[in-house]
């Protein structure tokens, strides 16, 4: 596989991506998303999937792509995976937890999708929590943020998980309360 690493992957970074992966959650770990086994979809190939306790993303990706998916997917996901299987370990949470959520509920009601629509929420709510902490973020960069995820989550990526109209109210909302909590925990 080594000979097939761009020179710019975040690969050559793992041990030090996987490490800031682990202050959020001891359990994650990073592999890389490998086009046979997530040929589905070429938007799927685009994004970074986790499952359990592992984080799949694109080999060609830099490492400051992946830093800052990080706390979407260990703080949101991997913990949802956690909490799915009863806060005992990432991996018990994928079946049948997660995968009710995440296959059932993104497959079958198209548009309605729920389940996925909250987990996405939470996991990007935790995101703008980090970044706003760290100053890496302002207000009007979460808002940008929330807007732009909301439209990716209501569209052909996250097959039309919840509609626009809806997921763009709800993301705009939690942003919000997000900005709210950290300027009145900071004043
Ligand atoms: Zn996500």
């Amino acid at each position: 596989m080594d000979n097939n690493i761009p020179k710019h992957s975040w690969w050559h970074q793992r041990e030090e991506l996987e490490a800031f992966a682990r202050t959020f959650d001891e359990t994650a770990r990073l592999r890389v998303k490998k086009s046979v086994l997530w040929s589905a979809t070429r938007a799927i190939k685009t994004f970074a999937t986790t499952i359990g306790r592992v984080i799949y993303i694109p080999v060609d990706w830099s490492a400051s792509s992946v830093r800052s998916v990080i706390p979407h997917e260990v703080a949101g996901h991997i913990r949802q995976f956690r909490w799915a299987g009863f806060g005992i370990h990432p991996n018990l949470g994928i079946f049948p937890g997660m995968f009710l959520v995440y296959v059932w509920g993104t497959l079958l009601p198209v548009f309605l999708a729920w389940g996925r629509y909250r987990c996405e929420l939470h996991a990007d709510a935790q995101s703008w929590k980090y970044h706003l902490e760290r100053g890496l973020w302002d207000s009007t960069d979460v808002r940008r943020r929330a807007e732009r995820f909301a439209d990716v989550v209501s569209g052909f990526a996250y097959i039309w998980a919840w509609p626009k109209a809806w997921c763009l109210a709800g993301f705009k909302k939690r942003a919000e309360q997000v900005i709210q909590e950290h300027s009145s925990g900071n004043g």
